[in-house]
């Protein structure tokens, strides 16, 4: 712990000194598009944040339930994910820049999905580059959505980012929670940061919407081949957790087959949807603190990939 910097919900007087800072950089005018229209009292404002130091270079930045990791080298800044969708940026910039006063030289998505994309445009106004997966781009593109900053350059399968000293690999393993999902893995730290498809002790998030089946189980594989001890996942795991380990992405390959198994003998055996939500339990994963919420949804999931090939 001596390593993690919290900057809210910590009752140390340097978490108050900072939360009191982001607290004053709030904007006054009115709320973000689609925030709600009724204020919280001014001592809830301020969303949780932290800054945790994962090596000498990277650092993950938690907003409220979401994450992001930022690199930091003397040449520049390489972060992820804005994650701002209805938040302002700025403590996300302030929390780097609180680290150093190096430029932010790129912004990468870690996928297209807008609740990880939204928010960079203060980061564009810093000249930030920003870097995506093709089909991200494309489905920007195609949607428009307000507030999310089209990428200035595409990764297809595999990109290699050199600055200051570090090195950053983009990779492109298939589709998975979508079609646009990139692995960031840097070689020396050992460290993969990668979002929505790889959680710390979590089943999959509702009913799995733009998730491929069985893609998402053959690129699992792949991470797990790949060199690195250090998961950086886009929330937080139980307790908070900011980091797990390759025991995460084995579990979770682990608990998809086992979904898939179980769903796929109720098809074999005729039952219905219902049925199949009804009739099956994976006491294994039980513990996971999305288990009872979600796994009926994941259930249906892959109760259309064997039941209608979709
Ligand atoms: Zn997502």
């Amino acid at each position: 712990m001596s390593r993690l910097h919290t900057t809210a919900i910590a009752a140390t007087l340097l978490a108050g000194a900072l939360i009191a800072t982001v607290q004053a950089q709030q904007p006054s005018g009115p709320p973000p598009s689609g925030a709600p229209a009724t204020a919280a009292p001014q001592a809830a404002a301020a969303p949780p944040t932290a800054t945790t130091k994962v090596t000498d270079n990277v650092y993950i930045f938690r907003y409220v339930g979401h994450q992001a990791m930022f690199i930091v080298t003397p040449a520049g800044v390489i972060a992820t994910d804005p994650i701002s969708l209805h938040r302002p940026a700025k403590p996300y910039i302030d929390a780097i820049q609180a680290v150093t006063k190096a430029p932010i030289k790129y912004v990468i998505y870690s996928h297209g999905h807008f609740d990880h994309s939204a928010g960079g445009q203060p980061f564009k106004d810093l000249g930030a580059t920003f870097i995506a997966q093709r089909n991200a781009k494309e489905r920007i593109q195609a949607l428009k959505p307000a507030d999310v900053v089209v990428p200035d350059q595409v990764v297809d399968d595999k990109r290699v980012i050199t600055l200051g000293g570090t090195t950053l690999e983009l990779l492109y393993v298939g589709k998975n929670h979508s079609d646009s999902t990139l692995v960031m893995r840097l070689p020396k730290e050992k460290i993969i940061f990668t979002v929505d498809w790889i959680p710390i002790q979590g089943i999959q998030f509702r009913g799995m919407a733009d998730t491929y089946i069985p893609d998402i189980e053959g690129g699992l594989k792949k991470v797990i081949a790949m060199d690195w001890d250090t998961l950086i996942p886009g929330h937080p795991g139980p307790g908070g957790k900011p980091t797990g380990t390759k025991q995460n992405a084995i579990d979770q390959l682990a608990y998809l087959q086992d979904l898939s198994a179980a769903v796929k003998k109720e098809v074999t055996d005729g039952k219905s949807y219902d049925e199949a939500m009804k009739d099956i339990s994976l006491p294994k994963y039980a513990a996971w603190p999305n288990y009872k919420a979600f796994l009926p949804m994941n259930i249906e999931r892959y109760y259309d990939f064997w039941n209608r090939g979709i």
